[in-house]
């Protein structure tokens, strides 16, 4: 068991009222534990959410060692906070910690924080259909040092937001331009972590697609810029002639969490699922033909994204009707009714706080 301090704010604030959005508004704390070379991971607590002092020479500022992690806290209808695979976040976390030589975090440690800091702003979870309460664990490297070499003192903070229903009115199918010129990652790199430095490589090409009237930029590999990898924060998903393609992790794309539970919910229902490498050409092609049913994204944020259309180079393709997909929409429907306690769970994914 953790340690953990808790101080508890002198001055709530209002809750929010209308339409939540995302990411803009904070609870009233935060979790904080710190490390320092020597020492490990110590003083976790929990502490108003406030503003954070740090010396304009950190090492996080100039060379990017962070990581952060994304998850949701769900109020059911049984009036219980539910958490969804948090344990998949705090191992994933690890294994970004490890390629960017940030000190592991252990997993239960990780998850106790999460859980802890929830209960104490448990009653900012929005409870309106589709809402969340958005949970953000990050590192950050603390040395105060110009030199490039991994940080001895680090800051792991748990923040959260109240979020609000991604589709207000229910599914909605987004344009997505396939981006031939710009890359994301590459093998060797750090495309399988979760960090700002892969973020801040997506934004030109994010500002391109949206000039262009799109919402999101699908990534091609680095190498050929050929193989399909990922969406912006989604994975990608692909139904040709009844089979549901899905790229492999091949070390530059993330590994999801709603990608993994999507795999194993199609395989439950016995939807035939390949993780392999899909070339653009494939995609082109089985568009001809008329087999490209559907196309999805899948991620934390929105669960499943259908996709209604896709830009590469001089073409724009229509997916099926341009509207929602059958299994899209199957997927969307399970993977909310587990996170939300309305359906069954069996394969053991919610946690109840
Ligand atoms: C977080 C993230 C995803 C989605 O992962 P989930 O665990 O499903 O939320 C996909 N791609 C990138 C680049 C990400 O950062």
């Amino acid at each position: 068991m953790l340690d953990i301090k808790v101080t508890r704010t002198a001055t709530p604030k209002a809750k929010p009222e209308g339409k939540l959005g995302f990411g803009k508004i904070f609870t009233d704390h935060m979790f904080v534990m710190n490390y320092t070379e020597g020492m490990g991971w110590h003083d976790a607590r929990i502490v108003p959410f406030s503003d954070i002092s740090l010396s304009p020479a950190c090492v996080v500022f100039h060379y990017g060692q962070e990581m952060f992690e994304g998850m949701k806290a769900y109020k059911g209808a049984d009036g219980k906070t539910y958490l969804f695979r948090p344990e998949m976040n705090a191992k994933r976390a690890n294994e970004s910690n490890k390629r960017l030589c940030i000190p592991e975090i252990p997993e239960d440690i990780f998850v106790e924080a999460v859980k802890a800091v929830v209960k104490v702003d448990e009653d900012w979870i929005p409870t309106e259909e589709g809402t969340s309460l958005y949970v953000r664990p990050f590192v950050i490297a603390t040395d105060a040092f110009l030199g490039v070499a991994p940080s001895k003192t680090y800051l792991f903070m748990v923040i959260l937001s109240p979020s609000g229903a991604y589709y207000s009115d229910g599914l909605a199918p987004v344009g997505i331009w396939i981006e031939d010129d710009y890359v994301r990652a590459v093998k060797g790199g750090i495309g399988y972590a979760k960090t700002g430095g892969n973020y801040c490589a997506s934004l030109a090409a994010q500002v391109k697609a949206h000039d262009a009237g799109f919402s999101q930029v699908l990534w091609l590999d680095g190498v050929e810029r050929r193989y399909i990898e990922e969406v912006g924060a989604m994975n990608i998903f692909f139904k040709v002639d009844g089979k549901v393609l899905t790229p492999m992790l091949n070390g530059s794309i993330l590994p999801g969490i709603t990608r993994n539970s999507v795999i194993n919910l199609l395989k439950e229902w016995g939807v035939p699922v390949e993780e392999r490498r899909i070339s653009v050409d494939e995609l082109l092609e089985a568009q001809q033909n008329g087999k490209l049913e559907e196309v999805f994204g899948t991620g934390t944020a929105a669960v499943i994204s259908p996709v209604g259309k896709l830009r590469y180079k001089d073409d724009v393709m229509t997916i099926g009707d341009g509207g929602i997909g059958p299994v899209s929409q199957k997927l969307y429907d399970t993977i909310t009714g587990i996170q939300t306690g309305k359906l069954a769970d069996p394969l053991g994914w919610r946690v109840t706080l």
